[in-house]
């Protein structure tokens, strides 16, 4: 965000000769297909940087999907963005304060200099033998968890779906909501799950037309509705935002804190998802986070399906103050069979997530488990 920040003196240090830099691309299988008003995925495909420097091995992992229906980023594009504009900028002796200020003429891109900035971040905090969460100056803490229920065939089985994350104990469940499947489908769960803590995701689904279906979903209680204009759209959720009771988040619109910074002082939403991969990084994501906090505004962090290299990450995050509200931080096995990285995200008997005590990310990546589902690997350094 701002330049004149004093900096942590590890933002100064020369990074190091790094000696090998790749781009893995990785797909695995998710244990359902997860639904969205734009798409439904049956696995995560994730484009993985994998940095090697004195003996460590340090890991980033890209959020873009493969394809751009969540947002206009791809692992295309990231790929291309990392290996054409971004790496070139990694010269010898330079620190990762010079290097963000070099690619800060990379415009947008932000999920391609998240997978590369948390990868050198990891790096960096492996090198110090320090938790991602220590080396960014936050305290171990245990986490809230959050579970985000993707579209089902109907009701019953969105309602069992739902059931089963109350049994497990999650802090809040997440519900996406589309054009005609709304306001009955949010009405089921409510009078199943009077006292849920329940939000509704439509990703952009709507329009400012719909302001009085939406204003329907205020007899819901629910805790927020997610992203219900267009994608890059702030100014038009303020107008709906004053019609409505139920607080707006934002989510798709918000790339960075200038982004968040304008939502804030035009009221365009009340709660904001902060996804450190749709930001820019780790860095920019927790100056979000203090942006948030300063200004009264509940924040979260969002999760974009990921392996267990960026589950890690969100869970390394949290540790910041300003998360303040249970985020889409679930369990790996809701997900996966088998993860690449050892130990699995489990909840506590209390539905709170435990902050991995390992150097950097936290948890051990298991390479040859990569290979049992290695789409592509690219050495480019
Ligand atoms: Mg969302």
């Amino acid at each position: 965000m701002k330049n004149n920040e004093p900096q942590p003196a590890w933002m100064e240090e020369p990074l190091g000769n790094i000696e090998r830099i790749e781009l893995l691309n990785v797909s695995l299988p998710f244990v359902a297909p997860f639904g969205t008003s734009v798409a439904t995925w049956n696995s995560k495909d994730a484009l993985l940087v994998r940095l090697e420097a004195d003996g460590v091995v340090a890991w980033g992992e890209c959020v873009a999907d493969p394809d751009p229906y969540y947002a206009g980023e791809t692992t295309g594009t990231a790929r291309h963005i990392i290996k054409d504009f971004l790496l070139p900028e990694l010269k010898p002796g330079l620190s990762l304060a010079g290097l963000l200020e070099r690619c800060r003429r990379v415009r947008g891109n932000e999920m391609a200099k998240a997978a590369l900035e948390n990868a050198l971040l990891d790096l960096i905090a492996k090198r110090r033998s320090l938790p991602l969460h220590a080396l960014l100056g936050f305290p171990s803490r245990r986490i809230m968890s959050g579970i985000s229920i993707g579209f089902q065939d109907d009701v019953p089985a969105l309602l069992a779906q739902v059931q089963e994350a109350v049994e497990r104990g999650y802090h809040r469940v997440k519900m996406k909501i589309g054009r005609g499947r709304d306001v009955e489908w949010v009405r089921a769960v409510r009078e199943r799950f009077p006292a849920l803590a329940l939000m509704a995701d439509a990703n952009g689904d709507y329009s400012l037309e719909d302001a009085a279906l939406l204003a329907r979903l205020d007899e819901f209680k629910l805790t927020m509705i997610e992203q219900p204009l267009a994608y890059h759209d702030i100014y038009q959720h303020s107008l709906l935002q004053a019609r409505l009771r139920t607080p707006l988040c934002l989510d798709e619109s918000i790339h960075g804190c200038d982004d968040a910074a304008a939502a804030i002082a035009l009221k365009g939403c009340r709660v904001i998802n902060i996804k450190q991969g749709r930001v820019g990084g780790l860095l920019e994501a927790v100056k979000m986070a203090g942006l948030c906090a300063g200004h009264g505004l509940p924040a979260w962090s969002g999760g974009m399906d990921e392996t267990g290299i960026g589950r890690a990450l969100n869970i390394q995050l949290q540790a910041a103050p300003g998360f303040t509200l249970p985020g889409d931080t679930s369990e790996t096995r809701r997900y996966f069979r088998e993860d690449i990285v050892e130990p699995p995200v489990i909840l506590d008997r209390e539905g709170y997530i435990a902050m991995p005590a390992g150097p950097g990310i936290g948890v051990a990546v298991v390479e040859e488990r990569i290979t049992n589902y290695l789409l592509g690997r690219e050495k480019l350094r």
